[in-house]
């Protein structure tokens, strides 16, 4: 009898132990979230996958403000970073991708009223042109804490250009939107999340102080700053009560996410990312 005593003690210590080391294994890999979001409106055709409706999009902010999560800017995010900070577990960052001009007409205004700020990466080139952005709403945007960003200046997958193109897209695209804006542009997004080591070195040389990717790089837990990785928000985050909602703002998302290769094979479906 006393052997099985002390097996359960053991045990009971063995649990412990595991418990208390498996729970500092973990908060050690907080991330906060970065939601990527690319359109706002009706989901429709090849777009239906990167589209939340107006009413998710609603739903999802409000849950946020409900909740009390502290939604700060991208810059806030990558300054604490850069000085050690120790974010609260609530912290979010929302993000969009491309500029499209349904960011102005229904995410803006929802933004807006619950006074969250955003960033978008904009595909400098393609500012003005029909279903994107145009620079007079970026510029009304930026007054209400929204930031832009870069997405290089056509939207090019930088892993499959030679070094001299990728350093056009990079630091062309940042050139194109500081002249229409007037500042710096500190941050930029990798197309399609794609990326090599010298893509990376290219955008340090631009100038920018950070960069986003998707689940691409091996750095699941936003270490790096030139290869920070986003969270995909769908149409569909809020069922399920706000379950899948809670899990991709808990900022333990990326312990169960799967990291590519930067630039490795690039497959169809993120071509729109
Ligand atoms: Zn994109």
């Amino acid at each position: 009898m006393r052997i099985i005593k002390d097996i359960c003690w053991a045990l009971l210590f063995a649990l412990v132990i595991g418990g208390v080391g498996f729970t500092f294994w973990v908060r050690d890999r907080y991330v906060v979230p970065i939601l990527m979001y690319h359109h706002v409106g009706v989901p429709s055709g090849k777009w239906r996958l990167n589209t939340v409706s107006e009413q998710s999009f609603d739903y999802q902010m409000n849950f946020m403000k409900r909740h009390g999560f502290q939604v700060i800017s991208f810059d806030d995010l990558i300054t604490g970073m850069k000085q050690g900070q120790e974010f609260a577990r609530n912290t979010v960052v929302i993000q969009f991708d491309d500029g499209y001009e349904d960011n102005y007409k229904y995410a803006f205004p929802i933004l807006k009223k619950y006074g969250f700020p955003a960033i978008v990466f904009l595909i400098s080139d393609k500012v003005g042109t029909p279903n994107f952005l145009t620079w007079d709403q970026v510029k009304e945007m930026e007054k209400y804490g929204f930031m832009a960003g870069a997405h290089t200046r056509h939207h090019a997958y930088l892993p499959r250009l030679t070094l001299a193109q990728a350093q056009d897209e990079i630091a062309g695209s940042k050139k194109v939107i500081e002249d229409h804006l007037g500042h710096p542009i500190d941050y930029f997004c990798y197309p399609s999340g794609g990326f090599t080591e010298d893509v990376k070195s290219l955008v340090k040389e631009a100038g920018y102080k950070a960069a986003v990717s998707t689940n691409r790089g091996k750095d699941k837990f936003n270490v790096d700053l030139y290869e920070l990785k986003r969270i995909h928000m769908n149409n569909t985050d809020d069922r399920y009560s706000g379950l899948i909602l809670w899990f991709k703002l808990s900022g333990y998302y990326n312990l169960f996410r799967h990291a590519k290769e930067g630039g490795g094979l690039h497959h169809k479906r993120f071509l729109n990312e």
